[in-house]
């Protein structure tokens, strides 16, 4: 990932990432968020709603019942998928995270849109759009094989955005989405195709 937006995320969640700038050998977010950039929405409202969540309820908790801070082992492309590895928090962190696995197989790895998107496939699966796939030539140079997502899961893109609103918990219609998607396009600088 660019190193703004590594920079970025350590920044605005330094108890999630606080080992990011640990030796190789303590943790391995030493070796940084091992994706591309187009993942990194997902992680910024992940780790906003995790911390969010941590925050509000330890307010409320007596000391020995507090929900400990999640943080980061690694965080990882993995068969396509988002993978973000912890430790601490509890259930509803755990169910968070599991969200945002779910929510990554459908959303470019490269660019960060939810349109047109699949999986390669060949010597490794990616999750990425039709147009980044086309844009680099490399891959099809190296037999990776541009697969539209199957039947279930292109079915499973209008639940993406249910599943984006619960986990942003923004209160605006499903129709304001695109308005939504632009913000964050421009506040990351990611393009749209
Ligand atoms: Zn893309």
């Amino acid at each position: 990932m660019k190193k703004e937006l590594d920079e970025y995320l350590v920044k605005k969640y330094s108890k999630i990432f606080e080992n990011r700038n640990a030796s190789i050998k303590e943790s391995c977010m030493a070796f940084g968020f091992d994706h591309s950039d187009g993942w990194v929405w997902i992680l910024d409202h992940l780790c906003d709603s995790i911390q969010h969540y941590i925050d509000n309820n330890n307010k409320y908790r007596k000391l020995e019942d507090q929900i400990s801070q999640v943080v980061a082992d690694q965080v990882k492309e993995k068969f396509g998928y988002l993978n973000f590895y912890c430790h601490g928090g509890d259930r509803y962190t755990d169910g968070m995270i599991a969200l945002a696995v779910v929510m990554s197989r459908n959303v470019c790895e490269r660019c960060g849109t939810i349109e047109n998107v699949g999986h390669t496939r060949g010597p490794w699966i990616f999750t990425i759009c039709k147009d980044c796939y086309d844009k680099d030539e490399r891959l099809a140079k190296e037999n990776f094989i541009w697969t539209v997502n199957d039947s279930k899961i292109i079915s499973a893109n209008d639940s993406t955005k249910e599943m984006l609103q619960d986990i942003i918990s923004w209160e605006k219609d499903l129709s304001e989405y695109e308005s939504l998607e632009t913000i964050l396009r421009s506040k990351y600088k990611i393009s749209k195709k």
